[in-house]
Parts: structure tokens; C-alpha cells; sequence
């Protein structure tokens, strides 16, 4: 970190500027040059309160040289990080496809969604029993119930689940659920990611609505930092001024994505266009920019769907899907 201390300012408040900096644990190298002095500062500045050295009256500037995650970060890291699930592996270079329902709705509808998703090549379950609704009106999800039938689920068809948590309190119902998904509204729920952190279960962590590729890597942090290093980035898709698709599929973010970090990154076309056509082609994008895998919303009768059944598609829809990724993967050289 970099800071540009504000032209003639006295050396009695540069010395103090250099001593709060102190406090953090690193040491300042000091430029001294004719119109202003220049902070070098080395070794660990991710304690460092930014927004506190900025305030300073001394301070013009600061400029960073280092991300402010490290765990996640690739520049510590740059083998690529595999989560294992069972036999199955995200981030090795394979495209793993997550789908079910955006709701459980009831156990004929689970179990007809599993096994059909699961004939199409899908390997992991997808289904919300603890649902994040806009309207306090609008279906709340099954609940405990929705999660016996999602484990009833993956008895009948060997698929591992996926499921949303929104509350710490819930978190001994998720004992047997593989992979617990931390929902957009809950990106930056610190508290709940620093409780997920001190799990090895794979944590299935989705952007949120309006939040920076930063800002989602600082979240992987808390989970990273606090020792549970199976994380899977999912864009999900972001709020812009665009009002044609739910929200606006940040493809870019995938590349960068996998750029900066080591994690895995899967994409959700469903939520991020919220219209059933637009899903196959975004998820074939989605494979061309890089990503890891697909989460995608399947409903035996989406007309009927208790939730997001403009966004989900028919298992025949899926099957055909599957197939036509087929040679976006080998194009790409992807298992
Ligand atoms: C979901 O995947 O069920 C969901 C609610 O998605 P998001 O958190 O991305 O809106
Ligand atoms: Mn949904």
C-alpha cells in the first residue's frame, strides 16, 4: 500500500500518520521528494483500516498494490483449488452441472425432478427449503420438511444436494446436506459466513445482488479465513439499469474471477436472466468464459412452480441443454 502524503504538510503530523500506521504491524518506508512525501508500507496490510488512513488530514491518496484477500487470492495460491463432493469434482477442469427445482415443493415433485435431471447428466441436486422471498406473502419454502425430502431425494437418485441456509440457528438440520448454499441476500451476512467458516462442508457462496467482485472475494475471506477452504463462487447475476432480464449476467466476472482466485466459479443463468429461453444460451456462454459449472432452475411444471417458474426450465428442456453444451465443453477442452 501506497500513500501520498498531501503537499506541505507539517512533519510533526507526517510523523504522527507514520506512527498510527505503526500500530497495524507494518513498516513504512518514507520518500521524501520536492513537492510531497510518498508511504511505502510492507508487510501484511490487511488489518489496515483504509477508510481511517484516508480521513487523516496528512493523507492525499492512497493507493493499493495488494488485494485485501489473501486466502482466496491466486497470487498465494496458484494451483487451482478442486471441492471434492463425493466422487464428484469442481474446479478440475470438468463442468459440473447443479439443477432442481428453485423450490421443494412436495416429495413427487423432488424425487421426478432428481431423477430426471440426473438422466441428463446433472450431478449435483439443487432444491430451496428455506426460501428468500421478496414478500413476506410469497411461499416460504417446505423447510425441515422440504429438507427430509431433498435427503429423501438424493437416496432414491445418489445426488448430492444443494441447498440455501439463512439462518446459523438451522445449521444442525444441514448435517447431511452436501454442499450448503449461502444465498445473494446473504452474501455479506458476516456473522452467518464466519459460522460456515469453521466447517469443511463445501459452501456454495452466490454474488450478491449489488455487490463488487471484491466485495464477493472478501466474503470466500470470512469463510476461508476462519479454516474452510472448500468454497464454490457462483454469479448469479447483478442489478444494473437494465429491467429486460432479472438481473444483468456479469459473464466478465467469471474470467476475472478466475483470474484472482483459485476457487471454483459456477454460474446461475436462472437467476441471472429470469426467462426460461435465455437460460441455454447464457449457460453456453457461461462454459466459453470459463466457468467451473451451472446451476440451473428445472420444474416438472414450471406454470405450477411455487417459485421463480418464469426462470425454470422443463426436464426436457434440460436434456436438451445437456446436449447442446456438449460441444461448447469439447470446444473448450473441458471434460
Ligand atoms: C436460489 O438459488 O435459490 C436463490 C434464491 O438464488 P439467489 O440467492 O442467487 O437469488
Ligand atoms: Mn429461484
Amino acid at each position: 500500500m501506497i500513500i501520498v502524503v498531501k503537499p506541505k504538510t507539517e512533519q510533526k503530523q507526517i510523523d504522527e500518520l507514520v506512527e498510527l500506521i505503526g500500530r497495524y504491524g507494518v513498516s513504512v518506508n518514507k520518500w521524501v521528494g520536492a513537492e510531497s512525501t510518498v508511504l511505502g508500507l510492507i508487510g501484511d496490510t490487511s488489518r489496515i483500516d483504509v477508510d481511517l488512513i484516508s480521513a487523516q488530514d496528512a493523507v492525499e491518496r492512497i493507493m493499493k498494490v495488494q488485494e485485501p484477500y489473501k486466502k482466496a487470492n491466486r497470487k498465494f495460491h496458484p494451483e487451482d483449488t478442486v471441492v471434492r463432493v463425493g466422487d464428484v469434482a469442481i474446479g478440475d477442469g470438468s463442468v459440473q452441472v447443479i439443477a432442481g427445482p428453485c423450490s421443494v415443493e412436495s416429495e413427487e415433485q423432488i424425487i421426478d425432478i432428481a431423477k430426471r435431471v440426473k438422466a441428463s447428466g446433472a450431478t449435483f441436486l439443487r432444491g430451496g427449503a428455506f426460501k428468500p422471498r421478496t414478500s413476506p406473502y410469497a411461499f416460504q419454502g417446505l423447510k425441515a420438511d422440504g429438507l427430509e425430502l431433498l435427503l429423501e431425494a438424493k437416496k432414491a437418485t445418489g445426488l448430492p444436494i444443494v441447498t440455501e441456509i439463512m439462518r446459523i440457528s438451522h445449521l444442525p438440520l444441514f448435517e447431511d446436506v452436501d454442499v450448503i448454499q449461502v444465498g445473494a441476500r446473504n452474501m455479506q451476512n458476516f456473522e452467518l459466513l464466519k459460522e460456515l467458516g469453521h466447517l469443511k462442508k463445501p459452501i456454495l457462496l452466490k454474488r450478491g445482488l449489488a455487490n463488487t467482485i471484491e466485495e464477493f472475494l472478501m466474503s470466500a475471506e470470512y469463510l476461508m479465513s476462519g479454516g474452510n477452504e472448500n468454497v464454490i463462487l457462483c454469479e448469479r447475476g447483478i442489478r444494473t439499469y437494465e429491467t429486460y432480464t432479472r438481473n444483468t449476467l456479469d459473464l466478465a466476472a467469471v474470467a476475472v474471477l478466475k483470474k484472482l482466485s483459485h476457487l471454483p466459479v459456477i454460474v446461475d443463468p436462472s437467476h441471472a436472466t429470469g426467462i426460461t429461453w435465455l437460460v441455454e444460451p447464457m449457460a453456453k456462454a457461461a462454459i466459453a468464459a470459463g466457468a467451473d459449472g451451472l446451476m440451473i432452475e428445472v420444474h416438472n411444471n414450471p406454470k405450477k412452480a411455487l417459485s421463480d417458474g418464469a426462470q425454470s426450465i422443463t426436464p426436457d428442456a434440460f436434456d436438451t441443454l445437456m446436449k447442446d453444451i456438449a460441444p461448447i465443453k469439447a470446444a473448450c477442452g473441458r471434460k
